[in-house]
């Protein structure tokens, strides 16, 4: 992903709020989604190196996951194609769609992006001749959707469910080169499976920080501003509204802009405030199983309130 505009200043007080209302809130005890084994999906991830499109961790990575999810999913479908670069580069990639209830009308959209950085350019980057492990970017919104895949194994939902893993969202220059990045949700806009839309669909990157800090996203206020609502809201009752902090900050070029313009209504839940992010150092040590528990816990009781 790539920030639109420049970081909107918070004003303190409204921080000062969350946390008051942080501290009144009960957290609620049941907690079907597990984050220490969501953590070891991570280390899996790392363990294959950088999952960058045209290399082999890119392909053994895609296959790990696709055989996860026909153990776990009722349907699993793999959309695959060839990407000619601008560079000209031919680049073979997959998106694995595993569904939850597949005959259900009622449905959610959970995705996250499986490839990783060939370059290491973020602004923090000390060198950017290297690759990039991606154990938030990319490995945290992976493992996220895997632990939820583990939930709706155990204990299936009422309503359909389909975890979408695109691919090629962080190839290319997003300046320069926009159609060599998103290309995996820009295939999946374009070939969208048969039956209703999607009720609504949030997409998950850098969601396993340490400190973890999940505002608002722009893009998501504006195009689908109601389940950002709604997102925040299942925060809040489950006693999160201390990471999930309901005010706006960044405006964020992400997968949840091509859903958008097919008319799903998207969202992104992204902490963008990860001094790690494009570079070599997004690293296992940045993240955490107690982040993905809080953002897990959310997915889960987004999936069960319907
Ligand atoms: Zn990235």
């Amino acid at each position: 992903m790539r920030r639109l505009f420049p970081v909107l200043p918070v004003l303190p007080v409204l921080s000062v709020l969350a946390l008051l209302s942080a501290c009144r809130e009960k957290p609620q005890p049941p907690q079907e989604f597990d984050g220490t084994a969501a953590f070891q999906y991570i280390q899996t991830q790392v363990g294959f190196g950088p999952r960058v499109p045209g290399t082999d961790a890119h392909e053994r990575m895609g296959d790990w996951l696709d055989s996860l999810l026909r153990q776990r999913a009722d349907t699993v479908i793999v959309q695959s194609w060839n990407h000619v670069t601008k560079a000209k580069e031919t680049l073979p990639l997959r998106n694995f769609i595993a569904r939850f209830n597949p005959a259900a009308e009622k449905r959610l959209l959970f995705l996250a992006h499986w490839d990783s950085r060939p370059v290491a350019d973020g602004p923090r980057s000390q060198d950017s001749s290297r690759a990039v492990v991606g154990a938030n970017d990319g490995g945290s919104g992976v493992a996220l959707l895997l632990g939820v895949a583990d939930v709706l194994q155990r204990s299936p939902p009422s309503i359909g469910v389909d975890l979408l893993f695109v691919d090629g969202e962080d190839y290319g220059d997003f300046t320069n080169a926009p159609e060599d990045v998103l290309i995996g949700s820009r295939y999946y806009a374009a070939h969208q499976l048969p039956g209703p839309k999607p009720l609504y669909a949030v997409l998950f990157d850098l969601v396993a920080d340490k400190d973890l800090q999940l505002y608002q996203e722009g893009n998501s206020l504006v195009g689908a501003p109601e389940v950002v609502e709604l997102v925040w809201a299942t925060a809040k009752d489950l006693g999160y509204s201390g990471h999930f902090i309901a005010s706006p900050r960044h405006t964020l070029i992400d997968d949840h802009l091509e859903l958008q313009k097919v008319g799903i209504r998207a969202i992104d839940v992204v902490d963008f405030d990860y001094p790690a992010w494009h570079t070599t150092e997004d690293t296992i040590d940045k993240v955490s199983a107690a982040s993905l528990q809080i953002v897990g816990d959310v997915a889960v009781a987004l999936v069960r309130r319907e």
